[in-house]
This record gives C-alpha cells, sequence and structure tokens, in this order.
C-alpha cells in the first residue's frame, strides 16, 4: 500500500509524523458523508449533558450515590454486591472497542472518542471566530490589537464555557445536578464538586483547546496498542496508488491539490501510506472525493480499504470477501461481548431487593443443650436494597420440633447497611436421623408496593454421631 520506502524516497518521507512544533491549521470540510457521520456520533454525546436532569420516581435517574453505596439507574438499583453488573459493562464495552479496532481501525477515535469530539467542537468556535486557517495564521502572528484581543478572549470564552460545563456534569452523576447547580453558584459545594469541576475544566481546555492532535500522537494509550489488532482485512482510509499514479500509459487521479492534507486534523498526507497519527477520521475522504466529483472522476482514491483490497484487488463488500466478520478473532471478540451483555441483561433483571445469607458457626459445630437437645448457631447477613426499612420475619423449616431463638421477629432491617443477625437452631436428638441435616432459612417481609418479598437460604444442621446412635435406641 505504501509507496514510499526507504530506497525511494528519504527517511523523513517514509512516516509522516507530526512532531508537535507546531499547530495543525486544519482546513474545515463542512460537506461530505463522513463529516455527517462525525456530526452524528458526536451529537451522541449530549445524552452525556442531558442524562443527569432525566428525573425517575421523584430522583435522579442515573446517579453513583457514593456515601450511600449505590448506583441508581431508573427503576434498577445496584449495591456494592452487584458491581459484577458494571464490571460486565466495562469488560463488554472494552471488547467493543477491540472488535471494531479488527474491523475498521481507530474509527473510534475519529468519530466518538471525547478528546476527538471535544476537539472537533472547540476548532468548530475556532473557525467560526477566527475564519479558515490563512486567517488564523495571519491572526496568530499578527500585533496584539483590539480587534485580535476581542476574537481570542470570545474564543477562549467559549472554550471555557464548554469545559465548565463538562466538569458540572460529570460531577452531577454523583448528586443530585439541581442541588449540585446552586451549590457551585452559593459556594457551598464540597470540596469534592470543586476538585472535579477544576480537573475537567482545565484537562478540557488544555486538552481540546491547545494538545489537540497531540494528545492522539503522545499520550492516548490506545493509540499504542490498537497496531496490535489490526491485520490485512483491516479496513482503513486509504490512498488508492494504483489509481493515483501517473504511468506512461495514463494519467493518474491525483491532481496534488493536497486538499486530503488541508483538511486532516492530525496533519497527515494518507498518501504516503499508513501513518501512526491517523485517526480514520475519514475527513480527507470527503476532501478527495469532492474533488473528484468537481474533475469528473470516479470517487474513492481515498477510501476506506483493507490492505488486502488494494494489494490484491479483492472485492471490497464487507461482509463477503474481505473477510470481516469470517475472522477468528472477531468472532471471539463477539462472542465474548454476546456473554457479557447476557450477564448485564441477567443482572439487571435478577437484582433481589434484599440479600440474605446465613453462615453457619465454625466454633464449636454444635453445642448439647442441657435439656438434650441439639443447638446450632448461624450468623444472619441481610442486607436491605430495596430503598427503605423493612420489618422481617425470618423463620426456619427442618425436622420435626426445630426452634429458631434469637431473633426478635420482626426484625428492622436497615436500607443498605449488613446487618449480622447471631441466631440459635434447635432440633431435638430424635428427630435427627443424619450428622448433616438440610434446614432452610426463610425471610419474608412486605414491599413498598404490598407485595411480599421472599428470600431464602438452605444450610445445613450438624449433629454429633451419638444422636443418630440415641434414635436408633430409642
Ligand atoms: S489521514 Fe484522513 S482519515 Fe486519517 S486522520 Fe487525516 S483526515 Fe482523518
Ligand atoms: S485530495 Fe485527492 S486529488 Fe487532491 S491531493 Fe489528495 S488524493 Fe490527490
Amino acid at each position: 500500500m505504501n509507496t514510499f520506502s526507504p530506497s525511494t524516497s528519504k527517511p523523513d518521507d517514509y512516516w509522516h509524523v507530526n512532531t508537535g512544533y507546531e499547530t495543525v491549521y486544519a482546513k474545515r470540510i463542512n460537506k461530505g458523508r463522513f463529516r455527517t457521520y462525525k456530526w452524528f456520533t458526536a451529537s451522541l454525546w449530549l445524552i452525556y449533558f442531558f442524562a443527569p436532569y432525566i428525573r425517575w420516581n421523584g430522583t435522579q435517574a442515573i446517579l453513583f450515590d457514593i456515601p450511600g453505596r449505590k448506583f441508581h439507574l431508573f427503576s434498577i438499583t445496584l449495591w456494592p454486591q452487584d458491581i459484577w453488573v458494571l464490571s460486565l459493562l466495562l469488560f463488554s464495552m472494552a471488547f467493543t472497542l477491540f472488535a471494531v479496532t479488527t474491523i475498521a481501525g481507530r474509527v473510534f477515535c475519529g468519530f466518538f472518542c471525547f478528546q476527538t469530539v471535544w476537539t472537533d467542537v472547540f476548532t468548530f468556535i475556532e473557525d467560526k471566530l477566527e475564519g479558515a486557517p490563512s486567517k488564523r495564521r495571519r491572526l496568530d502572528k499578527a500585533p496584539w490589537s483590539f480587534q485580535k484581543i476581542r476574537i481570542k478572549t470570545l474564543k477562549h470564552l467559549v472554550w471555557l464555557l464548554i469545559a465548565v460545563l463538562t466538569g458540572v456534569t460529570f460531577a452531577a452523576y454523583f448528586t443530585d445536578v439541581f442541588w449540585l447547580w446552586r451549590a457551585y453558584f452559593r459556594f457551598e459545594a464540597p470540596a469534592a464538586a470543586w476538585i472535579t469541576l477544576g480537573i475537567f475544566t482545565s484537562v478540557i481546555y488544555l486538552f481540546a483547546g491547545f494538545l489537540r492532535e497531540q494528545v492522539c500522537f503522545w499520550l492516548c494509550p490506545y493509540a499504542r496498542i490498537q497496531g496490535v489488532m489490526c491485520d490485512r482485512d483491516t479496513i482503513m482510509p486509504a490512498y488508492d496508488t494504483k489509481r493515483g499514479l501517473s504511468t506512461a500509459d495514463k494519467k493518474g487521479d491525483c491532481i496534488n491539490c493536497k486538499l486530503c492534507v488541508a483538511v486532516c486534523p492530525t496533519g497527515v498526507d494518507i498518501r504516503k501510506g499508513q501513518a501512526e497519527g491517523c485517526i480514520t477520521c475519514g475527513l480527507c475522504i470527503d476532501a478527495c472525493n469532492s474533488v473528484m466529483d468537481r474533475l469528473g472522476r470516479p470517487e474513492g482514491l481515498i477510501r476506506y480499504a483493507s490492505l488486502r483490497e488494494l494489494e490484491e484487488g479483492d472485492n471490497p463488500r464487507i461482509f463477503k470477501k474481505n473477510k470481516i466478520l469470517h475472522r477468528p478473532r472477531v468472532l471471539v471478540y463477539l462472542l465474548i461481548i454476546l456473554a457479557s451483555l447476557s450477564g448485564i441483561v441477567y443482572g439487571l433483571t435478577h437484582t433481589a431487593p434484599v440479600d440474605f445469607k446465613v453462615l453457619h458457626e465454625r466454633q464449636p459445630l454444635f453445642v448439647l443443650l442441657s435439656n438434650g437437645n441439639i443447638q446450632n448457631k448461624y450468623i444472619l447477613k441481610i442486607i436491605n436494597k430495596t430503598g427503605r426499612e423493612l420489618d422481617a420475619t425470618i423463620t426456619v423449616s427442618g425436622p420435626d420440633g426445630i426452634t429458631l431463638a434469637g431473633v426478635s421477629n420482626p426484625e428492622r432491617i436497615m436500607v443498605g447497611k449488613v446487618m449480622p443477625i447471631p441466631v440459635f437452631v434447635r432440633i431435638a436428638p430424635g428427630n435427627i436421623e443424619r450428622e448433616n441435616t438440610p434446614v432452610r432459612f426463610l425471610l419474608s417481609a412486605a414491599g413498598a408496593d404490598g407485595r411480599e418479598i421472599r428470600s431464602e437460604y438452605n444450610s445445613m444442621f450438624i449433629a454429633p454421631e451419638k444422636a443418630k446412635q440415641r434414635k436408633e435406641k430409642n
């Protein structure tokens, strides 16, 4: 794919790497298929800004309640015991990223990464206030004047406003958003809220306003590892050298207008082959297609294509010959994603209102009482996840004559706290047939909607060998 080789060109030409010493004044291209895709995927981030304002049953629908150690997601509340659901969510997101990278390279970077999206919005504002790249260069070099101060101040104020809004929104996922706004305006917000706001505002302002593509080049860890996920069938923006180059017989389609380079947000010349700075945003494709349209030549001189397609002329149809989905690693990724999503759905639909566990005391395993009965001690561990206090009745079932002591039915179960309750189960030896006898604990309580909350736990009652002998004697 790469027509520049160390033997035919200077080493510097081989990889066009922006070394960070100069600002990339990318020309904005406002028309084209990939430009539209970029706006669409960027607009999905609006959900991030609006989600904290959604109310559900009178409270914030999405809330990480750190002091209460719970996560609210509409009608579902996840407690620390359910953290595996969130872990699975992160796991499935990571593997979705791996699968997408294997199929289409850094497409996540180009279309959805917050760094790219915020940078795109910041440069859009810059373009509107300062004009096209040539004007921007002139303005930067011009001496300070009232006009320059006015434009620069306005631009930085708008950037700061977006950065502040991003920071407040992030903090709003951890506390009630309306309370948070009031607290900020009255300077009553807790230190953690101010620190979060400070970090987010400065990082967004610095990264999207100044560092921009340098973050993709030098700071992003994902950019470093994504190379191992790509192979000959991964589709990425690529320059078709067969079409572009002029030969003795025909004139190539590339007219060397350099529009593809001018619009690249990372300053890459895609005609020199794949570069590590390419975030696969497709803007060079839009630019080149617009040139081809004007020239009356077929689009696709730069296009999403795999190395196999460019080298072997393989059909670019994604789901057939390009082996996008026929690669074992993609299928493995998809299976892992499917398994994780199934686990998430199971977890979200099977969150019990009460977590009820019974631990058998090991020291001692049993006690012989003065009346001849055998006693086992257990610790009941109850977590009330309903959001309101519960009056729970706890009973035990097993052999005839089984009794439960130590529990003051009904027990008041506080919200969210682990309630350890020591209890004693007693059985007359004549009613025990084995050393290990199954017993079942039952917790029942009235839920907020009047429906009964029930939870059962199976355990063992342990008796000495003698009890069995006594029964045989009787
Ligand atoms: S080379 Fe093309 S696809 Fe890659 S970052 Fe530049 S404009 Fe985007
Ligand atoms: S935009 Fe197309 S025609 Fe112009 S330099 Fe780039 S590849 Fe060549």
